[in-house]
């Protein structure tokens, strides 16, 4: 009776000290296949990872290879976007939980997934990773920035510098979600502002981000960015969905 005491007692242990070793992060199933990632085997193998054909401008899905709709009708300002997963109510949950949950070893395999599609489907050259900024306010009610989370173990995947104060937000502006894109554009004018130019001025800079929804924030970005001197944006972003 000891002996199943003592490892019932490790289990738990190990589940505060490693909660990803244990049970699945996606679908939070306890499993022994789980990988060195946190996921079970069937999460693996199912992961909703966006493959072509994807928008050449935005990254979003299309049903036939080119641009999108959008892009057709709108020049966003960065060179290029591309997303890793598509938006499914389970990725949606994971973020979520990342997010509001202050989970941050969560940030290890998704920032892995990152590095992975910015390995396998960019080819872009980059200098420097600019996180996109939360409003100081903000961050400190939720403690920290998810997308510089995501933009540090990208940065240590890839070997590119992270830069997270060279952009930074100056204006709070309410939450995103429920706004149009119109609203979103108007709510987001002048709300970030290059710090430090000398860091980014003629470089080629890779914008990182969670979720791309309609493209606003990650544009807004890349204007301020190119309006202080950076050569090219590319944008990286977790997910995306129409
Ligand atoms: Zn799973
Ligand atoms: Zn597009």
């Amino acid at each position: 009776m000891v002996s199943l005491n003592l490892s019932a007692i490790k289990e738990a242990i190990l589940d505060i000290l490693y909660p990803q070793n244990v049970a699945c992060i996606l679908c939070r199933q306890r499993a022994e296949d789980i990988d060195e990632k946190g996921l079970c085997r069937a999460c693996a193998d199912t992961l909703p990872t966006i493959a072509p054909p994807v928008c050449h401008k935005c990254g979003r899905p299309v049903v036939e290879e080119g641009i999108c709709i959008d892009c057709a009708y709108m020049r966003y300002h960065f060179d290029q976007a591309v997303s890793v997963l598509h938006y499914t109510p389970e990725i949606k949950q994971l973020i979520h939980r990342f997010k509001y949950g202050g989970i941050s070893y969560l940030s290890r395999t998704l920032g892995w997934w990152m590095a992975q599609a910015f390995e396998q489907r960019c080819g872009w050259k980059v200098d420097v990773i600019v996180p996109v900024p939360l409003h100081p306010r903000r961050q400190r009610q939720r403690g920290f920035n998810q997308s510089a989370l995501l933009a540090k173990e990208l940065g240590k995947y890839i070997g590119v510098p992270v830069n997270e104060r060279a952009l930074i937000r100056k204006k709070y502006t309410p939450a995103q979600a429920g706004l149009n894109k119109f609203q979103r554009m108007q709510n987001l004018q002048d709300a970030f502002e290059v710090r430090e130019i000398e860091a980014v001025r003629g470089k080629s800079v890779l914008l990182v981000d969670d979720v791309f929804t309609t493209g606003s924030t990650v544009d807004e970005c890349s204007r301020a960015l190119l309006q202080a001197g950076v050569q090219r944006v590319y944008v990286l972003t977790l997910a995306t969905g129409r």
